[in-house]
């Protein structure tokens, strides 16, 4: 999620960046044939699917939030724990499912959102307002989803190809299945929502 709340930056998202945090200068280097890896790499640096993640430093709530960058580890944390991506406090959860807030979509295809493969983290009822009013994405239309299944499935990160040193050729989101995941510097964690109920913003009750 975005925000454009940079003079209200007490509002901005938790899995925001800030600037005070900046991706760390890494080098890299090849598992010949296999992939990629930090050539200084530590246990902490691969989740528990043996994927590689991005080194930000750690500085929330300093300077101000960066529109549209998330930072890999409160994402990550956030969308593994089912936390609110606004707040960090549990996302809400009914017998219909885990609450997300997405960007309306219903026109892309029948069916929508079934099957999606989202990486925005879900949200708490608390939140579902503020950020269906202040991310610009939410703000054309949104649309609250209760997802009864949400398996992680997959990364979104930067991509890698061999060289003299490991090159970067784009952003990609590479499933947990796929080989490839071993080229990836992973920044965001994705999750695939079944089981969908829809649900107007307006209608969900915050009592
Ligand atoms: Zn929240």
């Amino acid at each position: 999620m975005t925000t454009d709340l940079t003079s209200r930056s007490a509002l901005a998202p938790y899995i925001s960046a800030w600037s005070a945090e900046e991706l760390l200068p890494c080098l890299f280097t090849e598992i010949p044939g296999r992939g990629i890896a930090y050539a200084d790499e530590r246990v902490i640096d691969r989740d528990e699917h043996g994927v590689l993640w991005a080194r930000m430093s750690w500085a929330p709530r300093q300077g101000r939030p960066v529109l549209g960058q998330v930072h890999p580890l409160r994402h990550r944390q956030a969308m593994r724990r089912l936390h609110c991506q606004v707040c960090n406090s549990p996302a809400d959860q009914t017998a219909d499912g885990v609450l997300w807030l997405l960007p309306d979509h219903r026109d892309d295809r029948s069916g929508w959102p079934e099957g999606i493969a989202t990486t925005e983290p879900p949200v708490c009822l608390p939140c579902v307002r503020v950020a269906s009013r202040a991310c610009p994405a939410l703000r054309r239309g949104a649309v609250a989803v209760r997802a009864g299944r949400y398996p992680v499935v997959a990364v979104r990160g930067g991509f890698y190809v061999t060289g003299r040193v490991p090159q970067v050729i784009g952003d990609e989101l590479v499933a947990l299945t796929d080989s490839r995941i071993r080229w990836v510097l992973a920044h965001n964690l994705v999750r695939q929502l079944h089981d969908c109920t829809l649900i107007k913003v307006g209608d969900l009750s915050t009592n």
